[in-house]
């Protein structure tokens, strides 16, 4: 294993203006294997000179970038997507070192998922175009234009994605983009970088720092920065939020939540059963638009907590690089901590854990899969994002009492509903108050669609068209075609 680490490991700390660059001054930050526990290996948080390089180039990058034809600008992201999908193991590796996640789901979630952003983005981005307004005699038309330097700001679940959905599509629209990786997770957006480079991406469009929230923070309010693009917790994003509003920045933040699923009596037991574990149990649970408020129906709700339960025998913890392994650590210490602080306050409060929830006497960051029966709305487990593997089941009768219950959160990321009642699917999610549905599935993230969340949960949308819009500005240009009239 040691071998594979030392093979993959980016060079140094930083990418900036198309090269590793090292500056030891900047405060060391260890990156830890979560399933062992192990220091794999150490980067160092960006120093002044660090982050002024990066806004220097990206701005002078910038204008040459958006002066080339969006098809010369989608040319270079759909060649990233194909080496990126070529070296999709060794980046699965890498991602799994990270942040713990089974080879298993990065194989299939993560580089993939960031090359389907690179390719989405590189296709469409020929067809980015204004449009024409018929004024009478006159007209007008309207040009879409890039925003600038972007920043980019990552959480630590799925370091790769976050790069590429927020990469492709703001370089897709002429802008440049400074990332930030989440400190837990420095190491896979350096690779994006390289790749992108590799693919011939001009120098300093898209640099990588490192560093912890106070370098987010120097990013966030430099005046050089035009817009700010956040992925992290509520807390962090009201911050960030304040601080790019200081400077009247364009921002999209896509925020936590604490997501319902609405599993009615009809459902089939089978794929609501399913639907809850991707909602509750992929990347152990660290998924932010994870569906952990489970409501079953009086009628089904025995019978699906006994399958789940039974279900949860199929789990494989292990060494997450043996591709038989469906079920990793938690991402570092700390995020352990969290999830057995929740873990005891269900218990507590009154909940019945059923299964699961055990912490494995060995070293890194192991919590077994977690079921709590008989959960009630007041509950911490039912109302805080715990961001672990945590499944609350929470009984309901009427289809008004489980809308107005699932809607009773300050969040609104996701809301999945089971039911054959064709009627009745689409008649919920449109009384659900969430950015992010679905109908007899859950989790699903294709980049065709927009991902996004409404409240607490976000402000924007990330993939899919919605995103354009994210990342440009219209210039307006009214055209006369007769003379001027004016008063004097
Ligand atoms: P955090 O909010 O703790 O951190 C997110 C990022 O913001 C990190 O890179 C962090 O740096 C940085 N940061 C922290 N403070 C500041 C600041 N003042 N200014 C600028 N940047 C700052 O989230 P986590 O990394 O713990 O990720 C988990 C959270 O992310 C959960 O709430 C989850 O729901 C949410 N999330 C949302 C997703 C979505 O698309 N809606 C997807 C994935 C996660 P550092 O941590 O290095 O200090």
């Amino acid at each position: 294993m040691d071998d594979l680490i030392y093979d993959t490991q980016p060079q140094a700390s930083h990418f900036v203006d198309g090269a590793y660059l090292e500056d030891t001054d900047g405060i060391p930050i260890d990156v830890i294997y979560p399933a062992t526990g192990e220091v794999i290996g150490r980067v160092h948080a960006a120093t002044d000179e660090v982050i002024d390089k990066a806004i220097e180039s990206g701005r002078r990058a910038q204008a040459e970038w958006a002066a080339m034809s969006p098809r010369e600008r989608g040319r270079v992201l759909t060649r990233a997507a194909q080496i990126m999908r070529e070296r999709n193991r060794p980046l699965s590796i890498l991602e799994t070192q990270d942040t713990g996640k089974p080879l298993q789901e990065t194989l299939v979630a993560d580089a993939t998922s960031g090359a389907d952003a690179l390719e989405y983005f590189g296709g469409i981005a020929a067809g980015l175009t204004g449009e024409h307004i018929p004024l009478g005699a006159d007209w007008a038309y309207t040009i879409r234009e890039p925003l600038g330097l972007c920043v980019g700001i990552g959480a630590w679940n799925y370091p790769t994605q976050i790069a590429c959905w927020k990469a492709a599509p703001a370089l897709a629209c002429g802008n440049a983009m400074i990332f930030k990786p989440s400190e837990t997770t420095p190491l896979s957006a350096l690779k994006v970088a390289e790749i992108l480079h590799e693919a011939g991406l001009p120098s300093g469009l898209f640099n990588v720092v490192q560093g912890a929230g106070e370098v987010g923070g120097r990013l966030t309010t430099d005046p050089r920065v035009d817009k700010v693009s956040l992925t992290g917790s509520v807390p962090t994003g009201r911050k960030v939020y304040a601080a790019a509003a200081d400077g009247l920045k364009h921002v999209t933040m896509e925020l936590g939540g604490k997501s319902p699923i609405l599993i009615f009596d009809d459902a089939d037991l089978e794929d609501a059963v399913g639907g809850a574990i991707m909602g509750n149990f992929y990347s152990s649970g660290q998924i932010c638009s994870n569906g952990t408020r489970v409501f079953v129906q009086k009628g089904l709700k025995d019978r699906f907590v006994a399958r789940m339960e039974e279900r949860l025998k199929g789990a494989v913890i292990g060494d997450p690089l043996n591709e038989a392994t469906n079920f990793g650590p938690l991402v570092s210490a700390r995020q352990m901590e969290i999830v057995e602080g929740y873990l005891k306050a269900g218990v507590a409060e009154g909940a019945r854990l059923v299964t699961g929830g055990e912490r494995l006497d060995r070293d890194g960051f192991w919590i077994t899969p977690a079921l709590f029966d008989g959960v009630t709305d007041e509950m911490s487990i039912a109302r805080e994002e715990i961001f672990g593997p945590v499944l609350s089941v929470l009984e309901f009768e009427t289809e008004e009492e489980g809308i107005a219950r699932a809607n009773a959160t300050e969040y609104g990321l996701s809301a999945g509903v089971f039911t054959r009642d064709i009627s009745r699917a689409h008649r919920v999610i449109g009384k659900l108050e969430a950015g992010t549905c679905f109908i007899n599935s859950y989790n699903d993230a294709p980049v065709e669609m927009p991902f996004g969340g409404v409240k607490m949960s976000g402000v924007g949308r990330e993939n899919a068209k919605a995103a354009l819009e994210h990342y440009s500005q219209l210039k307006s240009v009214y055209v006369r075609m007769g003379r001027v009239e004016a008063p004097f």
